[in-house]
C-alpha cells in the first residue's frame, strides 16, 4: 500500500520541525486524521496568520503585534538597563514574574560557527548601536548558559568595551544550570539568576 500524497506531504512539513524525528511527525499526521475538519481549518488558519499577524521590533527584535513593540513603547520601563536574550521566547519567560522593568534586545541566535552562524548573522551591531546611546548604563547578558551562549556573551562583552568602557557589562547569575536553556528555567531560577547576576 503506497501512503497518500496528502498523507506523505503533512509527515514531510513536520519532519522540517526542530526536534520532531520521522516517527513522531508520523504519529501527529495520523493523529490529525482523527480530528474533524472544522478544528483542522482553524488549525491551518492559524499557522497562515501566524507571520500576518507579528511584527518584529525595530529597536529590540522581540516579536510583538507593534513597532515599537509594548516593552519598547511603555514609558515606566527602565531605558537605562538592556537585557540580552537568545529568543522571543527568553522575553517570555523573564516577563512573567515582572520583576524586570528594564528593555530588551533579542539578538534571534548565537555564535554558532559549527553551523556557520557568525556575529553578524545575529542582531549584535544593533545591539552596540543601542548600547552607545546616553540613556543607557547597563548591559545584561542573559544568553543561555552553553558553550555558544557564552561565546556569544564573551564576544558581546568585548565589543561593548572597545564602544564604550564606562557601560556596566553583566551576565546572569550562575544559579541556571550549565547547558540549560532559559526558556525552560522556572521563574524563581530565572529570578535568583537574574538578581545574582555579576560583573562581565
Ligand atoms: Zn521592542
Amino acid at each position: 500500500m503506497k501512503i497518500p500524497k496528502a498523507i506523505q506531504n503533512l509527515i514531510e512539513s513536520f519532519e522540517k520541525l526542530p526536534g520532531i524525528g520521522s516517527k513522531t511527525a508520523q504519529r501527529l499526521t495520523f493523529y490529525l486524521l482523527h480530528v474533524p475538519q472544522g478544528k483542522l481549518d482553524s488549525f491551518a488558519n492559524s499557522i497562515q496568520n501566524l507571520k500576518k499577524g507579528t511584527i518584529i521590533c525595530s529597536v529590540c527584535f522581540s516579536v510583538d503585534e507593534s513597532d515599537p513593540c509594548s516593552i519598547c513603547s511603555n514609558p515606566s520601563r527602565d531605558k537605562s538597563t538592556i537585557c540580552v536574550v537568545e529568543e522571543p521566547l527568553d522575553v517570555l519567560a523573564l516577563e512573567k514574574n515582572g520583576r524586570y522593568k528594564g528593555l530588551y534586545h533579542v539578538l534571534h541566535g548565537k555564535i554558532d560557527p559549527l553551523n556557520n552562524i557568525g556575529p553578524d548573522e545575529i542582531y549584535i551591531r544593533q545591539l552596540i548601536d543601542r548600547a552607545s546611546g546616553s540613556e543607557v548604563e547597563e548591559i545584561i547578558l542573559a544568553t543561555n548558559p552553553t558553550m555558544e551562549g557564552e561565546a556569544t556573551a564573551m564576544y558581546i562583552s568585548r565589543q561593548l568595551k572597545i564602544e564604550n568602557s564606562k557601560l556596566k557589562i553583566t551576565r546572569i547569575g550562575r544559579g541556571l544550570p550549565t547547558g540549560a536553556d532559559l526558556e525552560y528555567a522556572d521563574e524563581l531560577t530565572l529570578q535568583r539568576a537574574m538578581e545574582g547576576r555579576s560583573d562581565y
